[in-house]
């Protein structure tokens, strides 16, 4: 991957995009954009404070009677427009997308943006296909319809792991429904969320429709929870976080969507490919360095497969490619930050009280020590209750266990706080079939792991959060469902004004 741009000069304007321009945060505080492969500071600029998040959200307001009383087909072109031009920048995206996450090209060029531009056209079309019950006479006296209509202002917080596809989440569904949108990025990763309101603003978009807002969590974060003028929350990012932000949202009774963490099993039965079963768990688990909510984290797999499994994860992670995330034969990037990487040491660090550690388990040495990296790791021997089984790691960690009976194996799986993501591997369509039926997750594979459509809905059970991303499920977040109910009689004293007054005739 070429030196496209210089961070610093290409968003020398700022890094807020607010009513269709570049802005400088008016925050005290700087925040710095790092490379994580080498350590060094790509741009640092002056966070949102409040006052710049009120006026994104001034910006939304003014925007929104308009946007919301286009017609679907004006914002259905829109988005087409929108798509067209990020398929024409597809090539900084990208390079902004490995350089400010550490992830590898490959990753960047062949899912991260064409998902995105996919996910742009989906909702491009979706923007005219918004549905409800059909309109009738279900009283008799009465024509009874339905009116979806937007909610209002959308104040939306993305994580740092897929910044470009979790902006694209959050934002393609809002607009296309009507609604305006103030999206804070992640601090560490604001770059191709600004890149992709650029893009709107170029694709005619109108302005305030679609701004971005750098800051931190605690101060911009915060003030758009809270912010009066915002009627929903769509949140991504940690359980913990999440909490704190449906908890601040309920004060304005804001509608609340979160998509939050996750610990996703990956269970083998006896009957699996073998072979396919190690490719897709190390796949599933090393994808985005593991920085990924349904990542395959805990492989239980049944007793007679379980010591070739574990032998041919280890032997697969011995060959990982770690390096320039710019280079396209690098497989493994650095994760995101030195803070994520020493906290997913900590966690590895900690099982070697219990558990073992088959390969990896260390950051590398030479070259790449000056960057976040850390080495593909497998752990064996934890316990079900242990923190390695239990807690999000969010780095390139597997943790594998074996187990005996279906019904263990499935009970084992469903036992975390979380529940986004699960995978099956059988080749017994009725084992299987009954495991997508009892694993408790919003996301069910069989026979693989990780992929996405934009077609399909993706969102959490229980502590991974409520609420879809994508497809057309996500209409049911970002609008609201009016009853409209006219009566076609015309008659003055109705049959059931006799329940309230008068005499039975
Ligand atoms: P995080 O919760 O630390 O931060 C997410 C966002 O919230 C950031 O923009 C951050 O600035 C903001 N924030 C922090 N404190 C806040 C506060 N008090 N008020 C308002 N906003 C605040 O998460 P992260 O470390 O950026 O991302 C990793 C997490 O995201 C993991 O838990 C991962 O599972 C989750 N995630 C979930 C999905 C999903 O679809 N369910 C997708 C991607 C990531």
């Amino acid at each position: 991957m070429e030196d496209l741009f210089d961070p610093g000069e290409r968003f020398a304007a700022g890094a807020q995009w607010v009513a269709g321009r570049p802005a400088h945060g008016r925050s005290d505080r700087s925040q710095a954009v790092t490379d994580p492969a080498t350590g060094r500071e790509l741009l640092r600029f002056p966070q949102a404070a409040a006052a710049d998040v009120d006026e994104a959200v001034a910006a939304a307001a003014r925007a929104l009677p308009g946007w919301a009383g286009a017609t679907p087909v004006e914002r259905s072109e829109a988005l087409h427009r929108l798509a067209a031009r990020l398929a024409a920048i597809a090539g900084d995206l990208a390079y902004a997308e490995t350089r400010q996450c550490g992830k590898p090209a490959r990753l960047t060029r062949e899912f991260d943006v064409p998902g995105t531009i996919d996910n742009t056209s989906f909702f491009a079309g979706a923007a005219r296909h918004l549905s409800g019950q059909a309109a009738a006479e279900y009283s008799g006296d009465h024509t009874s319809c339905v009116r979806r209509e937007p909610i209002g202002v959308v104040g939306s917080i993305a994580p740092w792991n897929y910044p470009l596809q979790m902006a694209a989440w959050k934002i393609l569904p809002a607009v296309a429904a009507g609604n305006t949108i103030v999206l804070k990025p992640s601090e560490l990763t604001p770059l191709t969320s600004l890149l992709l309101a650029e893009a709107a603003t170029e694709a005619g978009i109108p302005d305030g429709v679609i701004n971005v807002i750098s800051g931190s969590g605690p101060e911009a974060g915060e003030r758009l929870v809270t912010h009066p003028g915002v009627a929903m929350t769509s949140f991504t990012g940690s359980t913990p976080v999440g909490r704190r932000v449906a908890e601040l949202a309920a004060r304005t009774v804001k509608r609340v969507h979160l998509e939050l963490g996750g610990k996703a099993p990956f269970l083998v039965f006896d009957d699996a490919d073998p072979e396919a079963a190690v490719h897709g768990a190390v796949a599933g688990a090393l994808i985005n360095s593991g920085q990924d909510c349904t990542a395959a984290t805990r492989a239980y797999v049944q007793r007679p497969l379980y010591d070739a499994f574990v032998a041919g994860v280890a032997d697969l992670m011995a060959g990982i490619r770690l390096g320039d995330p710019r280079d396209a034969h690098t497989d493994l990037g650095p994760l995101v930050s030195f803070a994520q990487r020493d906290r997913v040491a900590g966690f590895v660090d900690r099982a070697r009280g219990y558990a073992t550690v088959v390969t990896g388990g260390a950051a590398p040495g030479g070259h790449l020590a000056e960057g976040a990296y850390y080495l593909p790791t497998l752990i064996t021997g934890a316990a079900q209750d242990s923190e390695a089984v239990q807690s999000e790691i969010f780095g390139p960690v597997l943790v594998v266990l074996p187990f005996d009976s279906d019904d263990q194996g499935l009970e084992l799986a469903n036992d975390t706080p979380y529940g986004l993501a699960a995978s099956v591997w059988s080749r017994d369509v009725y084992r299987a079939g009954r495991a997508t039926r009892e694993l408790k997750a919003g996301c069910v594979w069989v026979n693989d792991h990780i992929p996405i459509i934009s077609e399909m809905p993706h969102g959490g059970y229980r502590a991974s959060g409520y609420g879809k991303d994508m497809s057309v499920y996500s209409f049911e977040e970002y609008t609201q469902v009016k009853h409209v109910m006219q009566d076609i009689t015309a008659v003055a004293r109705k049959d059931w004004h006799r329940t309230v007054f008068g005499d039975r005739a």
